[in-house]
């Protein structure tokens, strides 16, 4: 099997993959099917680091929007605490499938998870682990996917990949308006300029400052996280330059 153009790659899920369409909390049956397609990618050779979101169960900025009596910063906390929930189910569901992986969380809670160390996460992806990061940054006033431009650049992926239920970035909300046009390709200053919902800024900047190229792409579609690992043409690259064929 030809192995593909990425060494390692950076597998963003939200929280919200893992539960039923239109619905919150866990369903490990959506789980185990991120997890199949996540370990048929691996299969293929390629180090797969996963970060993990938390909007399926608490999302801070929206809940302390909604709740008088909890600091932002706490419901952030319990955002960061919400990912390490959904970390465990996908462990669980990778090793049920065959994979081997590593859990580490940016706040130490050794009794279920180990700490993130960069140069340990390092090696476990060397040894074909595939390694969930949980927690987010650590830090509150962000969200999981600062903590994916983050790692992808700490732990020198090739790509980060955001898996989204649409087919990649459009230039408007395709769930609303029928009429938004799927870009193919756009380089970060096109996202920034026509303020196009693909991550949040900071996670947006981050990967422009360092030329981390993002793929945006429907991980609905059966063995669709395989063909994005293997450099297939799916969904909408986002880097410096516009140059796809
Ligand atoms: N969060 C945080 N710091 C981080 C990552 C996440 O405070 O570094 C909190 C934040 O409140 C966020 C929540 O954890 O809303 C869950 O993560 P996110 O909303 O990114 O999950 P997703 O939308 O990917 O499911």
């Amino acid at each position: 099997m030809n192995p593909g153009p990425f060494r390692r790659v950076l597998l963003k899920l939200s929280g919200d993959s893992f539960a039923r369409l239109g619905e919150r909390g866990i369903s490990m049956d959506e789980v185990v099917h991120i997890a199949r397609q996540t370990v048929q990618a691996a299969s293929r050779g390629v180090q797969v680091a996963v970060v993990i979101g938390g909007g399926n169960i608490l999302r801070g900025a929206s809940f302390t929007a909604g709740n008088t009596g909890v600091q932002e910063a706490t419901a952030h906390s319990m955002g960061m605490l919400a990912t390490v929930i959904n970390g465990l189910a996908l462990q669980d569901a990778l090793e049920s499938v065959g994979a081997q992986t590593r859990l580490m969380t940016a706040i130490r809670m050794e009794g279920v998870a180990e700490p993130y160390i960069r140069r340990r996460a390092k090696r476990h992806l060397e040894k074909g682990r595939i390694v969930i990061l949980a927690a987010g940054t650590g830090s509150p006033f962000v969200t999981t996917d600062t903590a994916a431009a983050q790692r992808s650049l700490e732990l020198e992926a090739d790509i980060l990949m955001k898996a989204t239920r649409v087919d990649g970035v459009y230039s408007d909300d395709p769930e609303k308006n029928p009429h938004a046009v799927l870009y193919r390709e756009l380089t970060y200053q096109q996202v920034r300029e026509q303020n196009l919902r693909v991550m949040d800024a900071t996670a947006i900047s981050q990967c422009m400052e360092h030329a981390m190229p993002i793929l945006v792409f429907n991980y609905r579609k059966e063995g669709n996280i395989e063909r994005a690992v293997a450099g297939e043409k799916i969904g909408t690259i986002i880097h410096s330059i516009v140059n796809r064929s």
